[in-house]
Order: C-alpha cells, then sequence, then structure tokens
C-alpha cells in the first residue's frame, strides 16, 4: 500500500519512522511518502495561506499550492482523497479496515483555519475526522489514520494481535499482565497461569464484555 500525505510541515512526521510502521517502511511492505505543499507553491515568497475572504480570524490555505501537488502527486486519481477535518465522517476501525483494502490513499493535512473550500469541492473524496474536538492541525490526524491503517497491512502485523484486540469482535480488549506474578503485592489472576487454556478464553471473554459495559455501553447495541 502506497500513503502520500500532504503537508506544510513535514517535519512533524518522523514519529512514522520509528516502531512497527518504520520497520515495515524499510522492509517494503509498505510506502509513505511525506510532501511539502510548500514545494508546489508559485508564489515567489512561498506563501501557502492568506486571510479569509468575508473577514474571520486566522489564515486559510491557498488553493494553488494543493491543487498542484495533487495534480502532481496522483495525476490519475488512483488515491482515494482523503482531507482530515473535525467536519468529516469520523474515523472508527470498520473505515481501518475499509482504507487497508486500498492500494493508494492520499491524506491531505489542513493547518490554521483549514484549507480553500474549492481545494475540497475539486479533489477530495471523503472528509474525515479523527474525533469532536479541534487540533491545530491534520498532521497528528494523518499520522492516527496512516498508524491504525498500516497495522491492517499484509504482514506489518501478526493476524492473531489484530484478531484479538479492542474494537475487532464489538468488545473491548480484556486486561493484560506479564511477568513477574506479583507486583506491588498485586497477583496476576489464577487463571491466567493455570494452563488451562479454555478457562483462560471464557476469563478474557467476560473481562471482555464487563470493561465494555463499564466504559463503552454504547459498543455493546451497536447492529454492525
Ligand atoms: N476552522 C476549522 C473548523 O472549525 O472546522 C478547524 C481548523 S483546524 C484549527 C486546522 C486543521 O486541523 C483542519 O483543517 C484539519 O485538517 C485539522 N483538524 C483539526 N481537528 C481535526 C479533527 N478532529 N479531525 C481531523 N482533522 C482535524
Amino acid at each position: 500500500m502506497k500513503i502520500d500525505i500532504l503537508t506544510l510541515f513535514p517535519e512533524m512526521f518522523t514519529p512514522l519512522k520509528t516502531s512497527i510502521i518504520g520497520r515495515a517502511v524499510e522492509s517494503g511492505k509498505l510506502e509513505i511518502n511525506i510532501h511539502d505543499i510548500r514545494d508546489y507553491t508559485l508564489d515567489k515568497h512561498k506563501k501557502c495561506d492568506d486571510t479569509p475572504f468575508g473577514g474571520g480570524a486566522g489564515m486559510v490555505m491557498m488553493p494553488q499550492p494543493i491543487s498542484s501537488a495533487i495534480e502532481f502527486i496522483d495525476p490519475e486519481h488512483k488515491a482515494k482523497r482523503v482531507f482530515l477535518s473535525p467536519r468529516g465522517r469520523v474515523f472508527n476501525q470498520k473505515i481501518v479496515e475499509e482504507y487497508s483494502t486500498l492500494e493508494n490513499l492520499l491524506l491531505l493535512c489542513g493547518h490554521y483555519e483549514g484549507v480553500d473550500q474549492r481545494v475540497i469541492d475539486l479533489y477530495i473524496d471523503e472528509e474525515l475526522s479523527v474525533g469532536d474536538y479541534v487540533l491545530t492541525g491534520g498532521e497528528i490526524p494523518a499520522m492516527a489514520v496512516t498508524d491504525a491503517v498500516s497495522r491492517y497491512v499484509e504482514g506489518v502485523i501478526n493476524k492473531e494481535s489484530l484478531s484479538q484486540e479492542s474494537f475487532s469482535n464489538g468488545l473491548l480488549e480484556y486486561p493484560q499482565y506479564t511477568r513477574p506474578q506479583e507486583f506491588k503485592g498485586m497477583k496476576v489472576p489464577e487463571v491466567l497461569t493455570s494452563g488451562n487454556h479454555g478457562e483462560v478464553d471464557k476469563w478474557r471473554r467476560k473481562q471482555s464484555e464487563l470493561i465494555t459495559r463499564k466504559n463503552r455501553p454504547d459498543l455493546l447495541n451497536k447492529e454492525d
């Protein structure tokens, strides 16, 4: 899978070079390209934002640099083009799975007050939000989307991890423990060291249900 990220702040994406995602890129399972929108401006001072028509606070990202960047990076519109935006469909595990089947994903990061609406109307397939709050830019949302989607790309993470984790079966994950068996007077639940896999599975299922009921009862009533 190839993910192209368009941003005014490419230096923010260092985290994608580390850990599991970094290794997936290094081994060629995944291609992640970070593009600096400023490289595409025709303005001699490299200006990419301007004041909003109609007045109001802040600056708006101008259409020309973004338009030129998208037309250069995805000339045949092979990618699903996504604009990270608080106005968008709210990101969840279903969307992660949906996006992970794509060959090409293009993520446009807004900054300041956002981007000129004509860029969205002309080029964007979907606006996507990472939650009902406002961040300073789309860079952290783009990293969240890239990370979550990359985990579902073949070979990036072992399949068993994906099938056992939160949201994979409509429930949140059960508690996990590792060594030592006793820490600050707290013992690991006995069943987990019993060697009885059937009982371990039953305990985990029960814990998943309890945690989901407590923290996210909405998930239990979901139809899809
Ligand atoms: N004026 C915009 C509004 O009220 O909807 C908010 C602009 S925000 C300060 C700047 C940029 O951050 C947005 O264009 C978007 O790319 C990104 N952003 C902020 N919050 C986001 C969220 N919850 N999900 C996805 N992107 C977000």
